[in-house]
């Protein structure tokens, strides 16, 4: 068990939306404890805050959307990676637009800010979600599953009938030195041919190879190359623990997933909450407040906290 953490100072960087194109700034400023990952979204002249929760989630088409009051923040995951893979808990993160910058396509560049920035420890023990009983959801040859642990680790498989990935399966065992040296770096892809097909319905418009690893018929069209051998099943890696933060705590528990997406990842992180009875919350130090849904929770709450509280 550990501090909640935040960072040292503010932090700024921007670039490009991946979906939308837009230039985006981006600041991560610190929060007192039990904030969470707190969006603070400047659009159209008005100012709109929430909190990084499933319960705001609005798409998982291509990347995972979150909403409310209107203001829609796209492809979240990979800053959400950086923070919880850092374990940064409490963060304000500030935009001018409606996508968080695509930068290199990897967490990498947040990597970094959140370095530049320092972390610091605050007075407050982290709550974690500890899984008792496992949890599975499975669709159409997909599956996510999560399962009693000491520890946290992940388990995770590709497969695409394509030369450079075939199949690859990726086990990692949840640190803070680990995310750093093997998963932060890898880079989101996609299919010519799809990416062709975004580009055609107006989508991906920030889209370069400068964010994306594209795929060819046999090989990839970046003239770099690949950061590792198995950089495809690392970034699915990236993206379930980006995804993960939804959930509002850490959880400590064997996450395996198969062939899996942002969809599949949600629905997990649905499932483990309207499931009270397999799992403890540990290191809760919430007062006792009246029985409520998450859904009616104040946004910049963690998810879990008052569900557990009223599920006491
Ligand atoms: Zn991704």
């Amino acid at each position: 068990m550990r501090q909640q953490h935040t960072i040292s100072r503010s932090v700024s960087c921007s670039g490009v939306g991946l979906h939308t194109g837009q230039p985006i700034s981006l600041t991560l400023n610190p929060a007192p404890p039990d904030t969470g990952i707190l969006f603070v979204c400047h659009q159209e002249g008005r100012t709109v805050s929430f909190g990084a929760s499933i319960r705001n989630l609005m798409s998982t088409d291509l990347c995972t959307a979150l909403s409310a009051n209107g203001t829609l923040v796209k492809t979240v995951e990979h800053l959400l990676a950086a923070l919880v893979g850092l374990e940064v808990d409490n963060v304000y993160v500030e935009l001018d637009g409606g996508e968080i910058p695509a930068m290199d396509g990897s967490a990498s560049a947040f990597v970094r800010l959140i370095r530049s920035a320092g972390i610091t420890p605050q007075e407050r023990p982290q709550p974690y979600l500890k899984i008792l009983r496992p949890i599975e959801i499975s669709e159409g040859g997909r599956r996510v599953a999560i399962a009693p642990a000491a520890t946290t680790k992940i388990t995770c498989s590709v497969e695409y009938n394509h030369p450079m990935i075939q199949q690859q399966t990726y086990e990692y065992d949840w640190s803070v030195a680990s995310f750093e040296q093997d998963i932060a770096d890898a880079r989101t892809f996609a299919f010519l041919k799809e990416v062709e097909a975004l580009w055609a319905r107006g989508l991906a418009k920030g889209g370069s190879l400068d964010n994306t690893v594209v795929l060819s018929e046999d090989g990839i069209v970046n003239e770099s190359g690949l950061r590792f051998e198995n950089e495809f099943v690392r970034h699915k890696v990236l993206d379930l623990i980006g995804d993960m933060a939804l959930l509002g705590v850490p959880v400590i528990g064997h996450l395996t997933a198969d062939r899996s997406g942002h969809a599949l990842h949600s629905k997990l992180v649905q499932a483990i909450l309207s499931q009270p009875d397999s799992w403890v919350l540990l290191n809760a130090q919430e007062e006792a407040v009246a029985p409520q849904s998450i859904y009616a929770r104040p946004a910049h709450k963690p998810a879990v906290a008052l569900q557990a509280a009223s599920a006491a």
